[in-house]
């Protein structure tokens, strides 16, 4: 089994979406200077010896553009995008095209995750996420609450949904999918267990950055449940421990920088 980190490009918005109480005016402190931060988008692409080519996060569609309503534009520009970030050329590049796509896995369904779904408009391939965000995306969009987070062009019937019920599930040898919502209500992370390498555990937006979960730093505007968020951290370093795992958040880009990029590939 081989694996590879793909990278998305780029966006960047201010702190306070990204960390609880980021440029909050304080009685010493009444004007905090608003800081933007920069945002990883990632994905990572399995070749999984039985059943071939699975992807975990597909980023944005490649005509963002044109599809991103201009307030949410404005509020989180993608700032870094040239056609080596585009998920075809990317595939391309380790020798595969959209067409050997196996399966799709999403850990959430945010338009910096799901909206690369553009790539596989009119084909069969089945794409997993879980129930409780298919539910809440659809009728997020559809009552135009939290519109913005998700948004229409990929939230289409069109597609081959298949919905993960589980709180934990192997949904194929060595990958594990695990319900860890806060972010968002479905959430959803994956362990990959690999020959050489250990165990990995991608967490997506559970975490933007390696502090929110090493020094469980809440999130700031982008968390729906605090509660929940605590918890599913707490569920994942237990996972990190009796795995031994590496933890990879979902928008770091120290940690991006730190391995390897398609075309290499850990196995
Ligand atoms: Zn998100």
């Amino acid at each position: 089994m081989k694996m590879y980190f793909l990278n998305f490009g780029v966006l960047t918005a201010e702190e306070g979406w990204f960390f609880e109480g980021g440029a909050c005016a304080t009685l010493e402190q009444p004007s905090p200077e608003h800081k933007f931060l920069r945002i990883q988008m990632e994905g990572i692409l399995i070749d999984h010896p039985t059943e071939g080519l699975i992807i975990y996060e597909v980023g944005p569609a490649p005509n963002y553009k044109e599809l991103w309503p201009k307030e949410v534009y404005s509020v989180f520009p993608i700032t870094e995008y040239t056609d080596e970030n585009r998920l075809d050329n990317i595939l391309q590049k380790v020798g595969y095209k959209i067409d050997d796509v196996s399966a799709i896995i999403l850990g959430h369904l945010h338009l910096d995750h799901a909206g690369g779904l553009e790539f596989f408009r009119g084909k069969d391939i089945p794409i997993y996420v879980h129930e409780e965000e298919l539910k809440y995306a659809f009728y997020a969009v559809a009552t135009k609450q939290d519109f913005g987070a998700y948004i229409p062009h990929y939230l289409d019937f069109g597609f081959n949904w298949r919905p993960v019920h589980e709180n934990e599930v192997e949904l194929f040898k060595d990958i594990t999918l695990y319900h860890i919502p806060g972010h968002t209500p479905g959430t959803m992370a994956m362990r990959v267990d690999l020959k050489d390498t250990g165990s990995w555990i991608f967490i997506s937006d559970l975490a933007f950055y390696k502090d929110n979960y090493e020094l469980v730093k809440p999130q700031g505007w982008l968390i729906r449940d605090m509660n929940s968020w605590f918890k599913s951290v707490r569920k994942v370093k237990a996972l990190e421990k009796v795995h031994s795992a590496k933890v990879i958040p979902g928008h770091d880009p120290n940690v991006f920088a730190h391995f390897k990029h398609a075309p290499e590939y850990y196995s």
